[in-house]
This record gives structure tokens, C-alpha cells and sequence, in this order.
């Protein structure tokens, strides 16, 4: 299978839907022992003909996709689009425009910018995975950017907390063990109410997680 070296042969490449959930299975399950998210089962079967997988265990029989437990399970975009994407981000090495891979995928610039945006946070994984298990949230306020902020978004973004001359970030901890290390996600937000970390941590924590917080409000 030859790699796709330019966009155009990107789009091509990642149109063939089997190829794209055959990269998925891989990334997913690097070791190739897929495992049921339900019942944890490892008698998977593969639905061929909808690229789904289904458990075997007959009191599971659970059917999923490979996309499950992944930034891009509650996307409606197809996987051929989002391995562009990361193609795209991968091997551009001084970064791909939203345009540019909106005019490429045939969507808008603003879905073009939520796709890389999610990309990159998910990178910090090796595979797209969600945060689960305890994961701690919290918020910090960082350099002194707002001075060269708009006095209108100022106003917006620094809302107290000792919070004069910074830019909000909002982290994830997922706890680790002894299988497993700490993983950590930053973003910088807009600012810290719950309408905006509220989303984040959906997008970024499995369902069924425990998350944990300090006393702020939001
Ligand atoms: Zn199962």
C-alpha cells in the first residue's frame, strides 16, 4: 500500500471506506486483540458488508464501531474525511490551513477548523482515545496576553479569580496506575463558565468517567 504524498492522493487514498476501517481497527487495537466495549469480551466478529464489529459472546452480542471510544465516535463525518485530516496534520509540517482542507474535503471552513482543532488535542493520545476512569478538571489563567486582548473580549474573557492580564486553560488529568501512565490535555477557552468547560470535558472524557473538580462553580 503506497502513502499518500500530496493532498489530492490523500483524499483518494482515504475514499476507500474498507481502507479507513482497517486503519481504525489498527490504531485502535495496535495489537490486533479487539476487545467488546461492553462485556470486554474477546470473541469480536467482523459485519463485513457495514464495517461494524459485533461481540460474540451470546449474552452480549453488542455490535460497535471502531470509531467507539474515540474523538471521532459522535461525529457524523465519515472516517475517510477525518484520516485526511490527520494526514493532513501529520505531514504538513508548518501546518495546514482550515481552508485549505475545507476546499479539499468538499466542507465548510468552520468544520474544517473543528476537525483539525479536535485532531490535535486527540494527538496527545496514541489512539484518538477519550480520557476515562478519574479524570480531574480544573482551570488555570496563564501569561499576560490580555493585555494585547480587544477591551471588549477582556471584558469577556477575565471574569475574577485573580485573573488580570491571563488567558484562561482549561486541563484534564486522567489518574493513572501502575498499567497505565497520566495523561493530560490542555486547551486554551474562551473562559471559564460551564457553557464552555462543560463541552470540553464531554468531547474529551468517556461516558461512565469520573470526573473530578475543585469548588469553582462552573
Ligand atoms: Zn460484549
Amino acid at each position: 500500500m503506497s502513502e499518500p504524498t500530496t493532498l489530492v492522493e490523500a483524499v483518494t487514498h482515504f475514499a476507500d471506506a474498507d481502507r479507513c476501517h482497517a486503519l481504525m481497527c489498527a490504531i485502535k487495537w495496535p495489537d490486533g486483540k479487539i476487545t467488546c466495549p461492553k462485556c470486554a469480551g474477546d470473541k469480536i466478529g467482523q459485519i463485513k458488508s457495514r464495517r461494524m464489529l459485533q461481540c460474540k459472546s451470546p449474552t452480549c452480542r453488542k455490535q460497535f464501531s471502531a470509531k467507539v471510544g474515540t474523538v471521532f465516535e459522535d461525529s457524523p463525518l465519515p472516517l475517510s474525511s477525518w484520516f485526511v485530516a490527520v494526514w493532513c496534520i501529520a505531514n504538513n509540517k508548518n501546518g495546514i490551513s482550515s481552508y485549505e482542507l475545507a476546499r479539499a474535503l468538499g466542507v465548510t471552513q468552520k468544520t474544517a477548523w473543528f476537525m483539525l482543532h479536535r485532531i490535535r488535542l486527540a494527538m496527545t493520545t496514541p489512539t484518538f482515545g477519550k480520557l476515562s476512569g478519574v479524570v480531574e478538571s480544573d482551570e488555570t489563567f496563564v501569561g499576560g496576553k490580555a493585555a494585547n486582548m480587544h477591551a471588549k473580549r477582556r471584558a469577556k474573557v477575565i471574569t475574577g479569580r485573580g485573573t488580570v492580564n491571563k488567558v484562561p486553560v482549561h486541563g484534564l488529568l486522567q489518574r493513572g496506575d501502575k498499567d497505565e501512565p497520566s495523561q493530560v490535555r490542555a486547551t486554551v477557552v474562551t473562559d471559564t463558565e460551564a457553557a464552555t468547560l462543560i463541552p470540553q470535558i464531554a468531547l474529551n472524557v468517556e461516558k461512565g468517567a469520573t470526573v473530578c473538580t475543585d469548588s469553582h462553580a462552573s
